[in-house]
């Protein structure tokens, strides 16, 4: 191992590698078996700019120096940290306060472009992946990438609420449902609060929204669940409701699975067997199924026309929203609830008695400029991300990530399909 205090030559070329605006390089040590690389920093005699933690005031008084070591980006394969001399302030308000680096955004021993490098991989990959390129607990990767999109978000403009959304995923058995509102002009999460009841809802409303934005909002995206229409009606009585095709196909993918368990349940041994995992074949649409999924799918249907016919009628409401004319929109409605006639199809029956209940909320498809699809969207990158990292026990945490991925159109896929 070599410690060096070096000569003037060298501890302009070592300042000049680090790059840190304001500081110089005067010691360094090079663990060559280890691979690690030690700087010592301290500030240049021009940068006397001192500002206190507390209060972001400049100050000049000092109390007395210390040291932090903090980890930096790597120098070639040199894991290396920075020893930084800084100063606790005697500051006329905070008392004996720590100074302001801009190089040292938080307590944890990370230079602010380590973090960046961290949050940034995780941009992409799951914690666990990033923890093991950068050497780090996944722990340590979730929090670094925490402060990171705090930073972000507290920097950035946040876009105003027009036009929202309202969704509920559901995270598991534990923690169960959880409610999502979006501004659907941003195409972005705005935030999550817990289970999906009206008092969730008015939460939002109450305590995110002044009096001067719930005016702002001209209409709402949600689905046919009395609780939120009920609190958007209290909160928002002049917002426009709109219960968009994503929800009501939701319903519709329902109601076939129903009359697939119904109808199957009955039936047992071979018939069993060719439904068995044919699930979610139901659930997809006939144009995305290549030959030999649509070859399973009429083996199905060959078994049981009911199935079958659930299935169709799903098909065709799909096309409900190619109709931008109210009138139009409200006669091919009428055709397809009549289809179900003499077909002693229950869910099927149910699904259209709501769809009758809701049809205000239907026809306001027609009657505004809403960017429908989002809702699908932003739901997907939530699931995307659930389905990646583990560890979305902190829900604010989930709501940055989804949000720095809307922002950055990262995994916008769902998004681009429905546009
Ligand atoms: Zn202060």
């Amino acid at each position: 191992m070599s410690l060096v205090t070096l000569d003037s030559m060298r501890e302009n070329d070592w300042t000049r590698v680090l790059g840190w605006p304001g500081y110089k390089v005067y010691q360094a040590e090079i663990d060559e078996p280890a691979k690690r690389l030690r700087l010592w920093v301290r500030r240049k005699r021009g940068n006397k700019q001192l500002v206190c933690s507390g209060c972001g005031q400049l100050v000049s008084a000092i109390a007395e120096t210390y040291e932090r070591e903090v980890r930096d980006l790597p120098c070639f394969e040199y894991l290396t940290t920075v020893m930084i001399e800084l100063y606790r302030l005697r500051c006329p308000r905070c008392g004996v306060k720590a100074e302001k680096v801009p190089q040292l955004p938080s307590k944890a021993p990370f230079s602010k472009r380590f973090e960046d490098a961290v949050g940034e991989a995780c941009e992409s990959a799951a914690a666990s992946r990033v923890a093991r390129q950068f050497g780090l607990s996944a722990n340590a990767v979730r929090a670094i990438d925490l402060r990171y999109l705090d930073r972000w978000s507290t920097n950035r403009k946040k876009p105003a609420l027009r036009n929202m959304g309202v969704d509920e995923i559901h995270l598991g058995k534990k923690q169960k449902f959880i409610t999502v509102v979006s501004n659907l002009d941003a195409a972005e999460p705005l935030w999550f609060g817990q289970e999906r009841k009206k008092e969730t809802l008015d939460e939002f409303f109450e305590k995110r929204l002044s009096p001067f934005q719930r005016g702002a909002v001209q209409a709402a995206c949600v689905d046919m669940w009395d609780p939120f229409r009920q609190s958007i009606k209290q909160w928002l009585p002049k917002c426009r409701i709109i219960y968009d095709k994503f929800h009501i196909m939701q319903h519709a993918n329902a109601a076939v699975d129903e009359v697939r368990r119904a109808e199957f349940f009955r039936k047992g041994g071979a018939a069993r067997a060719v439904v068995k995992g044919k699930r979610w074949l139901l659930l997809s649409r006939w144009v995305n199924l290549n030959t030999e999924k649509r070859r399973q799918l009429n083996a199905l249907f060959a078994l049981n026309r009911r199935v079958m016919k659930a299935y169709l009628l799903k098909e065709s409401l799909d096309r409900l929203w190619s109709y931008r004319y109210e009138g139009a929109m409200m006669r091919y409605l009428t055709n397809w609830i009549d289809q179900l006639r003499w077909q002693r199809l229950k869910p099927m029956e149910k699904l259209a008695d709501m769809l009758l209940r809701h049809l205000e909320g239907i026809l306001n498809y027609c009657r505004t400029k809403v960017r429908l699809g989002v809702v699908e969207a932003v739901n997907g990158n939530i699931r995307a991300l659930l389905k990646r990292g583990r560890g979305y026990r902190n829900l604010n945490y989930l709501l940055l990530k989804a949000q720095r991925m809307a922002a950055t159109r990262t995994e916008f896929v769902a998004f681009r399909k429905a546009a």
